[in-house]
């Protein structure tokens, strides 16, 4: 069963679990800063580009960008409503497949940017043995 009681198998597949496209993604924060829940966690840094102007590549300013550092969405606060999707002025995120399965742990349902950007990691994550003691 899904944290948000949707049944497995039993999902719409327009709006399943999200898919991450790295190369697009600019760490413009917008889907942190949209996502009602704050269930998006972006660390990034930034580097400087050197300088190049057509010609003269020694010339020019120098530019900086952005670099992704980790991507998180933590599916026990999602609720699939598509805002980041649809606030990403890149399109680096969309739907990808259902909905993410129920798992045992609160920590198994934060997926990061390697499970993220492959759906099929995103639906066979192994799930971690809970801590000696502790009710999963
Ligand atoms: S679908 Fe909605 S709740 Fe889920 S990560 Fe995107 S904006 Fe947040
Ligand atoms: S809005 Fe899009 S480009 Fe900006 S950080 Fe989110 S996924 Fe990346």
């Amino acid at each position: 069963m899904h944290p948000h009681g949707h049944p497995a198998g039993d999902d719409p597949p327009a709006h399943g679990s999200i898919r991450l496209i790295e190369d697009k993604c600019t760490s413009c924060m917008i889907c942190v800063r949209e996502c009602p829940t704050w269930c998006i966690h972006i660390e990034s840094h930034s580097e400087e580009l050197p300088p190049t102007a057509p010609g003269h590549p020694s010339r020019g300013r120098e530019r900086r960008h952005n670099v992704l550092d980790s991507f998180d969405i933590d599916w026990s606060l999602c609720m699939y409503c598509g805002i980041c999707i649809e606030e990403c002025p890149f399109d680096a995120l969309e739907w990808a497949g259902p909905h993410v399965p129920g798992v045992d742990s609160r920590q198994a349902l934060v997926h990061d940017r390697s499970i993220l950007t492959s759906t099929h990691q995103l639906h066979t994550q192994p799930q971690p043995d809970p801590a000696p003691g502790q009710q999963p």
